[in-house]
């Protein structure tokens, strides 16, 4: 329903009379369009975390009224309400939403701050979701500010206008007492909003190296398609992050920024995810756009939208100087090492992992690494991979950079891409056939070919063969196969092609004794060196209260080799190509 030229705002008011109780409470005037009953619909999922989430599980007391008259609600589908409209050309829809999940796409609410987001927070008009939604916040006292990428209404602080539906999801909402730092970029204002900062995280350093990372990426792709950015850093001791089209929400300890190991993974989740504002909000696999907030939206090609997002992330915070070039070859070949020494990338195509998000990567079990390839993980080492092959297939005159510049500039109007067309362009922009690879690549469980890394001037470290008895079980993450549960040692997964799993150990069996000898978490690493590999040892373990004893036979030790580094024998065309590689890179003239 419209009038005049724009169809009628829906207006959103958040209270928060007892924020730690987690409570959102809120209200919205909806226009009817004179109809006798509107259908309000929620989301059940948030665009850029692939799993069906029920948000509505979370809303109680939806209430309506219109003409200070109460007015029937009912529930007519798990995520929709039809409510009577007594005729009224608005109603006064109120309910509360729950919030203490502590996550990049959910809300928290506590008496310190709200993290609000749009798709567990708002009811909207079922299939109405071009008209425009205005949010006015109503803070408690104690709170200083609120952020947001939404654009400000009017003098009044907490007052935003999200042009519609899709910018209200896509636009989450921090309130609080947060420090924050300001700076420019572009000509653009961005600020870098740290939630919980309670005086550990050092906000002026990460700040500074924030910016060097913005600048690096608005000079990679050539443009700058928003008014403001922010980054809501959320110092919370959970972990994670989510892109939006002018902001993201990072999650991160405290103590991230006290250690160079932390503080490098907090600098790669910010490029990663500040990258992500370009590579899937704007340039986009078809699928992801317009959303479908009801139900799944299946795609095969997260492997462009995550793992070349991975991919860049590093590659350009180590252009943007904020990683060293050994700290990137470090987080490069960690993500190789974690392609290889997962059993699933031989069960799995990186375009069935992306179809099969929704069931899979999203809802790991102790079964999933022996089933399912990180999307993140073999998408970035693609990235890397195929950057090399389109490096040597030009000469050095094009790179992977080339054609994500040139995607972006095809593919990010309303359609988005499919996977033969992203393909088609890959092989164009090389000026090089490289369907056949890509085909390998995407569609097969075959092993990544290594072999061209040369070209780019590197090598893995030659591994020194270990003598170490392995059993395919380990107390260190990442990929710990063992848990110290209370001082008991439990199995949390088995992998295939390991000693335990011929052996047929199972995930949550109680290891007992090794050898006849009793053994204890503190003590496990130790006593594998008691071993040589060949020999059949009893493992003793408890599975269901009952004791069983089971024959291991001890493997090797697999070699580390998957540990990048510059050729000391290369070339001067390799030694160029990988200086040329790490170089800041320039969008086309
Ligand atoms: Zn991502």
């Amino acid at each position: 329903m419209t009038s005049g030229l724009q169809p009628e705002p829906i207006r959103f008011t958040l209270s928060f009379p007892a924020p730690e109780t987690h409570y959102v409470e809120v209200e919205a005037v909806v226009p009817t369009g004179g109809r006798s009953s509107v259908d309000l619909d929620m989301a059940v999922w948030t665009p850029g975390s692939y799993l069906v989430r029920e948000y509505s599980r979370h809303v109680e007391q939806v209430r309506a009224e219109s003409d200070g008259q109460p007015r029937d609600v009912e529930k007519t589908a798990k995520n929709r309400w039809r409510v009577q409209t007594g005729g009224a050309a608005s109603i006064v829809v109120r309910y509360r939403a729950y919030g203490r999940e502590m996550t990049v796409r959910t809300n928290y609410v506590d008496a310190e701050f709200a993290l609000i987001n749009g798709a567990p927070t708002f009811l909207t008009l079922a299939g109405e979701s071009a008209r425009p939604h205005y949010v006015r916040l109503a803070p408690p006292a104690s709170w200083t500010s609120s952020h947001t990428g939404l654009p400000a209404v009017g003098v009044e602080p907490h007052h935003y206008l999200a042009a519609d539906y899709d910018t209200l999801v896509d636009s989450p909402i921090v309130a609080g007492s947060p420090d924050v730092h300001e700076f420019q970029a572009g000509g653009r204002p961005h600020s870098l909003v740290n939630v919980g900062d309670d005086g550990v995280w050092d906000g002026r350093t990460s700040s500074a190296d924030v910016r060097r990372i913005v600048e690096a990426q608005q000079a990679f792709w050539g443009e700058v398609p928003y008014d403001k950015y922010v980054f809501i850093n959320m110092i919370t001791e959970a972990t994670g992050g989510l892109e939006h089209k002018n902001s993201t929400v990072l999650m991160t300890s405290r103590w991230k920024s006290r250690t160079r190991r932390g503080y490098v993974d907090w600098l790669s989740l910010v490029s990663h995810e500040f990258f992500h504002l370009w590579n899937v909000k704007r340039l986009r696999p078809a699928e992801l756009g317009p959303f479908e907030y009801g139900r799944e939206n299946f795609t095969r090609t997260l492997w462009v939208a995550e793992g070349l997002t991975t991919y860049y992330g590093d590659l350009l915070a180590a252009r943007a100087g904020v990683l060293t070039p050994a700290e990137y070859l470090g987080e490069l070949s960690t993500m190789i090492a974690s392609l290889q020494t997962t059993p699933g990338r031989l069960a799995q195509s990186v375009e069935e992992a992306s179809f099969d998000a929704w069931i899979r990567f999203y809802r790991p079990d102790e079964n999933t690494p022996n089933t399912t390839i990180s999307y993140y993980d073999k998408g970035g080492v693609i990235g890397f991979l195929l950057d090399v092959e389109i490096r040597a297939a030009s000469g050095g005159r094009r790179s992977l950079d080339d054609v994500m510049r040139a995607a972006l500039s095809r593919f990010s109007g309303a359609s988005g891409f499919t996977s033969a067309e992203f393909r088609a362009l890959i092989s164009e922009i090389a000026g090089a056939d490289l369907s056949q690879w890509l085909a390998r690549a995407l569609d097969t469980t075959e092993e990544l070919d290594y072999s061209g890394i040369g070209r780019l001037g590197l090598r893995f470290r030659p591994a020194t063969p270990s003598d170490a008895a392995w059993l395919g079980l380990t107390l260190v993450m990442p990929g710990a196969t063992l848990r110290n549960d209370g001082g008991r040692l439990v199995v949390s997964g088995v992998r295939r092609g390991t000693p335990v799993h011929e052996a047929g150990v199972n995930a949550e069996d109680e290891v007992i004794a090794l050898g006849g000898y009793r053994v204890r978490p503190d003590q496990w690493a130790a006593r594998l060196e008691a071993f040589k590999p060949g020999q059949r040892v009893a493992l003793l373990v408890a599975r269901r209260e009952r004791l069983l004893t089971l024959e291991v036979t001890f493997g090797a030790e697999p070699l580390k080799a998957w540990v990048l580094e510059p050729d000391p024998q290369a070339t001067g065309d390799a030694s160029a190509a990988l200086a040329a590689w790490l170089a800041p890179g320039a969008p086309p003239a």
